[in-house]
């Protein structure tokens, strides 16, 4: 049975006797918490710590992530806590155990809802210290090697869990050893048939298959002899769990698979992992296209090799990797194996030095280079993981499920992610359960709950802070669909209302009158028509003369069209295809008259603005129109005002006027005259009669002297 004695022991080829001290000093710590408790097989509690920290020992670890390991479970399992931790142990070490202790709740709280893939980034993400992840790796690595004592159901959850999860985070960590290790546990526990059979297999063919292994071995061994190469061969064996995967994934017989030989050539510098290729190469011929260069370019986590497919004699094919020793450490150990990557050979490389090779050479000798000037791991480690995942956050749904967005995402991103449905009728969004602006960017591991309502619709403004292609295509596809809406919504009544005049509808018009006017505007259809007329890219004066019925076609007369006009209802709800103009603010009550504006719709005026006047008579530009009964909206109207300056004059009006219903958009005082002050007021009205009223009740005020509408 280990103990910490041996522990020590194994700890003094890279710890220094202080750091040792204190990785003791939190066993027995460890020891007396858990005092009393039973692992399920009947050891005490601390065993189960003390091999996690054994198996970060074997990684090599530091002192911090080992006493992190020791106390992984104290917060969660006995009554310290947190601050008892820090005490002791400082930050570091606590916050570690706390973020082991936040993950076990993660996994209980939302693994029947996780997608394993998002998941997996979402565990990574969230810890702030990757050192939690790797002392979980090594709780799970010691709870799969003793899961025998579980009781069976509980043993394929914890299989299934670490399938999905961990063994995967192992392997984008690039910690091969774990994994490989993880896998074949996890599968043995949760395919204990399927394990046995392909396991009696391999026992089988293995006999056949040595001769072979050891003959392409001694081939390549002499070849690089002759070229003067210095490298060790072996040959791999795949484990279990990648024959299953492979066999399942691509539907391949296991004696398919085993037609596979792969092979691994270690060797002292990257030059020589080139001239092994190419003997290599010389040796067996080559697969198209199966070639790759991982040195060149190596893979996000570190990992650095050559991989090539030779064919060999019968059909079979040899798999071979060549690398250095260190990246041979790297590859079996990934992101643990940091402490004791060197890269002497920097300047010892072939001559493919393009511009890809040299970013993606960047990134590890940049990390190489944190890890030597930072002198301390976390730092390290802490740029190791936003290098991995630089541009991602992992968020909540209420039930439970996790969205995986661009970093800067915000919640109408997140909306539309959900559903294009979701995003259109989205209003306002909480965030952890409180309500938050929907444009605020989106933290990993928050909870977003987005509010819909039918009636609602996407607004312009988002496209302002939108960051998904998804969002973005569907604001802008519906409010184009929207204004395409409008615009033959308000064509048609603008048509209607000059087909009237010659006491016609849309529904009476001559079809052929209809297609010929088509076929010259060169529009598809009488949609098309109506939406031109709606943006005000075509009168629906001219159209409506050229489509009224022949008998009535003596009967009008241009001049007096306006004057025995009806004017046509708005209700102020028309959308897109409808503005009010800055200039004269209009609102219900107000005479208005209709400015038809190319490309824009309809711009309602007062009847009385200045800036329409001269365009007022002019039956191709204008229209009359009327306020519909039931308004709904709430208009803005300037208010000017001229009152006695004193302190709180501004409060004063404010007050006054939202005491009868107005909101005041905004007040600010223009200019001074001795006592006297110019106010300018932006307020909210229903109508005239609101307007009225607001007004009248300012003017009372006693510092009031005189208030106008602008
Ligand atoms: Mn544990």
């Amino acid at each position: 049975m280990p103990t910490i004695d041996a522990l020590s022991q194994r700890l003094d080829d890279y710890l220094d006797p202080m750091q040792i001290q204190q990785v003791r000093r939190s066993y027995f710590y460890a020891e007396q918490a858990h005092d009393g408790q039973k692992r399920k097989s009947g050891e005490p509690y601390v065993t189960h710590p003390l091999a996690a920290a054994n198996i970060l020992a074997e990684l090599r670890m530091d002192h911090q992530s080992l006493m992190a390991a020791m106390l992984h479970d104290v917060i969660e399992d006995t009554e310290i806590n947190y601050e008892g931790i820090e005490s002791q142990f400082g930050k570091s070490v606590a916050d570690i155990v706390d973020g082991v202790s936040k993950l076990t709740h993660l996994e209980f709280e939302t693994k029947a809802e996780a997608q394993a893939s998002n998941f997996q980034k979402m565990v990574l993400a969230m810890a702030e210290d990757i050192r939690v992840i790797l002392v979980k790796l090594a709780d799970r690595l010691h709870n799969m090697r003793t899961l025998g004592a579980m009781p069976p159901h509980k043993q394929r959850r914890i299989a299934r869990e670490t399938l999905d999860i961990y063994a995967p985070i192992a392997a984008r960590l690039g910690m091969r050893d774990v994994q490989v290790e993880l896998e074949d546990l996890a599968f043995q526990a949760h395919f204990p048939m399927r394990a046995k059979h392909i396991r009696r297999a391999v026992v089988q063919a293995r006999g056949q298959r040595k001769d072979v292994i050891s003959s392409i071995q001694e081939t390549i061994e002499k070849r690089l002899q002759k070229e003067g190469l210095n490298g060790q061969v072996s040959g791999r064996e795949k484990h279990l769990y990648s024959i299953y995967s492979k066999m399942k994934a691509q539907r391949k017989s296991f004696s398919e698979i085993m037609d596979v030989f792969a092979f691994r050539v270690v060797v002292d510098s990257v030059d020589d992992c080139y001239r092994t290729l190419g003997a290599v190469h010389n040796l067996y011929k080559p697969v198209h296209g199966r070639f790759k260069d991982y040195i060149a370019i190596p893979k996000a986590n570190g990992y650095q090799s050559l991989h090539t497919d030779l064919f060999g004699a019968r059909d079979i094919t040899i798999e071979v990797q060549i690398r250095t020793h260190e990246m041979d450490a790297v590859a079996s150990q990934g992101i643990a194996e940091h402490s004791h990557y060197k890269n002497d050979d920097e300047e010892d490389r072939s001559e493919s030095a393009l511009g890809s090779y040299k970013r993606a050479r960047k990134w590890v000798q940049g990390l190489l280079e944190m890890h030597q000037s930072a002198g301390n791991s976390m730092e390290f480690i802490d740029s190791v993981k936003t290098d991995l995942f630089p541009d991602e956050v992992y968020v909540f749904t209420p039930l439970g499920k996790i969205m995986e967005l661009p970093s800067g995402a915000t919640a109408v991103d997140f909306a539309y992610a959900v559903h294009t449905d979701v995003g259109n009728s989205c209003v306002s969004c909480r965030i952890n359960r409180r309500l938050a602006p929907l444009s605020q960017p989106l933290e990993n591991g928050q909870t977003v709950e987005i509010i819909t309502t039918p009636s609602a619709q996407p607004n312009m403004a988002w496209l302002n802070f939108v960051v998904t292609g998804k969002a973005r295509t569907a604001i802008r596809h519906y409010l184009k669909n929207q204004q395409r809406h409008e615009s033959v919504e308000l064509g048609q009544r603008l048509l209607n209302q000059f087909l009237a005049n010659y006491g016609a509808t849309l529904n009476d018009i001559d079809p052929f009158k209809l297609r010929e006017l088509l076929q010259e505007a060169e529009l598809n259809s009488l949609e098309d028509l109506l939406e031109d007329i709606g943006l005000g890219n075509r009168m629906a004066y001219v159209v409506a003369r050229r489509l009224r019925p022949d008998e009535d076609m003596e009967k009008t007369e241009d001049q007096d069209r306006l004057s025995r006009q009806k004017p046509l209802s708005i209700k102020g709800t028309e959308g897109m295809v409808l503005h009010y103009a800055k200039c004269c603010l209009p609102i219900p009550g107000d005479k208005i008259i209709g400015h038809i504006s190319t490309g824009r719709g309809l711009v309602i005026h007062q009847t009385e603005c200045r800036n329409i006047g001269y365009l007022r008579d002019d039956p191709e530009k204008c229209i009359y129109l009327e306020w519909s009964d039931n308004q709904d909206e709430e208009f803005s109207v300037n208010l000017s005002t001229e009152v006695e300056s004193h302190r709180g004059i501004i409060a004063e009006l404010a007050t006054t006027a939202s005491s009868v219903g107005a909101d005041v958009v905004s007040i600010d005082i223009s200019e001074h005259e001795g006592q006297l002050a110019h106010v300018h007021m932006e307020v909210t009205v229903e109508d005239r009669i609101h307007l009225a009223r607001v007004m009248k009740k300012l003017r009372r005020l006693k510092s009031v002297n005189r208030i106008t509408r602008d």
